[in-house]
């Protein structure tokens, strides 16, 4: 098992966020301090349908509660430190918390819609090699309440043009099965109908594969789309790639998913970058299919991104389609992910977008 968060990085030293809470735990709150339960969704409604940025404006209510809210719960949007905008219109904003620590969150355009990554940790602890978001380990771990404010602000960003955030990917920065407390709070405000209201079929969440959480994941009943970060196809290279194969090695995985699969009846996602001469050579795509041979799945191909730190090279396009087509004759679902926001480095591999609609066939 992954070591227990320490304190520092569990329960951070920050104000707690009003966007934590779900419709039952405000309830229960304010019932704890003695006033009505239907205030609730006054507030859920100044929160996300009005999407207003302090108490002062929640006109009807009583100031004496504005007050205590106040004093209780952090509101404030999270400072915009920068904003990147690319000409195919995928934006990316660095956002500072409370405690100064920055995070990136990424807006894509598509022609279906709209689609925010959000950030679940402060850096990461998982140490995929290739992977930019472990350099400096991993700090901390957000509330639910700061994934939320991701979107919102996104959203907020949007309501100017009067468009709406319609999907999200939780693959930005951090491990979500890593803070789990936090996502599975999070996906349950973004997806009430008087929170952000974005259908779970709208949501995308990409694990790096900590197992006993794919079972508990199967278990929650929730119509999320899944994902698995796989990127090879056999325990050796996997070690190679991804440190978090030496605790829950292929097998273990592949079995958690057979397991998600059966449980839910859904369809699960596999994420395969290929790293030159690592992993992309037409015998690995041959393993890769037997290896998935009977799970319900879909296979998202990523070419990698360079990442400084890392010396990954990308595979060159011939290679790519032929591994996409020894995947495809063996009768594997297989796409390429379409690549966006290049121009402002919003496509480095943690912040991409893993929408299964926007790969190129
Ligand atoms: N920690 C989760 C969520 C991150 S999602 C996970 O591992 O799934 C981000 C995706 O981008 C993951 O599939 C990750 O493995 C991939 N990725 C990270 N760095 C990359 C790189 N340099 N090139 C291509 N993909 C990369």
């Amino acid at each position: 098992m992954l070591k227990p968060l320490s304190e520092k990085q569990q329960n951070p030293a920050i104000m707690p966020s009003i966007f934590s809470l779900e419709l039952t735990d405000l309830e229960n709150w304010l019932s704890d301090i003695k006033e009505p339960k239907f205030r609730a969704s006054q507030v859920y409604d100044w929160l996300y349908e009005k999407r207003v940025t302090s108490y002062e404006e929640m006109s009807n209510l009583p100031k004496g509660l504005r007050d205590k809210m106040k004093e209780t719960y952090h509101i404030e949007p999270m400072k915009e430190l920068a904003r990147q905008e690319s000409s195919d219109g995928t934006i990316k904003f660095l956002f500072e918390l409370q405690d100064g620590y920055s995070i990136e969150t990424v807006l894509m355009r598509h022609d279906y819609g709209n689609s925010v990554c959000v950030t679940t940790q402060v850096g990461c602890r998982l140490g995929c090699t290739f992977c930019a978001s472990t350099l400096g380990g991993l700090k901390r771990n957000l509330h639910a309440g700061e994934i939320v404010a991701q979107v919102l602000q996104v959203q907020r960003a949007l309501d100017a043009t009067d468009e709406r955030v319609s999907s999200i990917v939780i693959m930005g920065i951090g491990e979500p099965f890593d803070n789990y407390e936090g996502l599975i709070k999070f996906l349950k405000v973004v997806n009430h109908d008087k929170g952000l209201n974005i259908g779970a079929r709208h949501i995308t969440v990409s694990t790096s594969g900590i197992v006993p959480y794919i079972y508990k994941f199967a278990d929650e009943g929730m119509q999320i789309n899944f994902a698995v970060s796989l990127h090879a196809p056999n325990t050796e290279i996997r070690s190679r790639l991804m440190p978090v194969n030496r605790m829950y090695p292929m097998e273990e995985l592949m079995e958690s998913i057979r397991y998600y699969v059966k449980k839910t009846g859904r369809r699960i996602s596999f994420e395969y970058g290929l790293f030159g001469g690592v992993n992309d050579q037409v015998e690995h795509a041959e393993e890769l299919a037997d290896l998935i041979n009977n799970i319900k799945c879909h296979v998202n191909l990523i070419p990698v991104n360079y990442v400084p730190e890392r010396d990954y090279v990308r595979t060159p396009k011939k290679q790519i389609f032929k591994f996409l087509e020894t995947l495809k004759k063996r009768g594997v679902n297989a796409t390429l992910r379409r690549e966006q926001g290049h121009d402002i480095d919003a496509a480095c591999g943690q912040l991409r977008a893993k929408e299964r609609q926007e790969e190129t066939r």
